[in-house]
């Protein structure tokens, strides 16, 4: 099981290496964020001791086990994945160094007022409702940029790019999507050049991403292999 995941990280990080190249971009625009949520730190533990450091949570509760649980490995990041309720900000704010599903300016509002002084500002991500689900997390591309120039202002956090999770389409193709977040990411760059990073991409739909420009692929079932079904789910 536990060499499975190296396995699995070895495999992915290969395959990554092979799109990387066939687009032309330097390797280290690519980052894979191994998704440990609801699996056990023994899991965590083979994919450090395979080199990985990236990893992302969806729930607060289990962040806090786990960054507590490998706090002496101060170079593993934590990035926080999940929806955000205010109640919550604090431990987030603490724990992750990473946030990609920033959406309303109250929670950003919150994370920077709480961010601890000894840590570096928080890095965040806007999240994009990019399928315009009625019931989905997300701001809508159209009101993204306003967003990004108010988020900017807060002196504890970095806006570091956009996020979304598309709709899954019915073909596989996830194309469109993935494009429109290419190019919303680009008039983002324009207005805010640092904010240049691009998380999309999940183990079905990844290759596809990377091929729009994803530079941050968030990988569960593909590295940890299937969850089992979780009451929050
Ligand atoms: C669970 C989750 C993932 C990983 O999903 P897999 O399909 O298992 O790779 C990625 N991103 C978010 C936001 C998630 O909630």
């Amino acid at each position: 099981m536990h060499n499975n995941i190296a396995e699995r990280l070895t495999s992915a990080y290969q395959q990554i290496a092979e799109i990387i190249a066939k687009c032309q971009r330097e390797p280290s625009t690519a980052q894979l964020i191994a998704v440990s949520k609801t699996k056990p730190v023994a899991d965590i533990l083979a994919a450090y001791q395979a080199g990985h450091r990236q990893f992302g949570e969806n729930y607060v509760q289990e962040l806090v086990e786990k960054a507590t649980f490998f706090k002496d490995k101060s170079d593993i990041q934590w990035h926080f994945i999940g929806p955000i309720q205010s109640n919550k900000t604090r431990d987030i704010a603490s724990f992750a160094s990473v946030v990609h599903s920033i959406d309303r300016l109250k929670i950003a509002e919150r994370l920077s007022a709480q961010r601890p002084t000894h840590l570096p500002p928080l890095k965040v991500l806007i999240q994009v409702n990019i399928s315009e689900e009625a019931s989905k997390a997300g701001i809508l591309s159209q009101d993204v940029l306003a967003f990004a120039d108010e988020l900017v202002k807060y002196p504890n956090l970095q806006l570091i790019g956009l996020m979304a999770i598309p709709e899954p389409a019915k073909d596989g193709d996830n194309h469109i999507a993935f494009s429109r977040m290419q190019q919303l990411s680009q008039q983002l760059q324009q207005r805010h050049p640092s904010a240049c990073e691009l998380s999309m991409g999940m183990s079905d739909d990844w290759p596809q991403a990377l091929t729009f420009g994803a530079t941050m692929i968030r990988l569960g079932t593909a590295i940890f292999g299937q969850r089992e079904p979780k009451k929050h789910e």
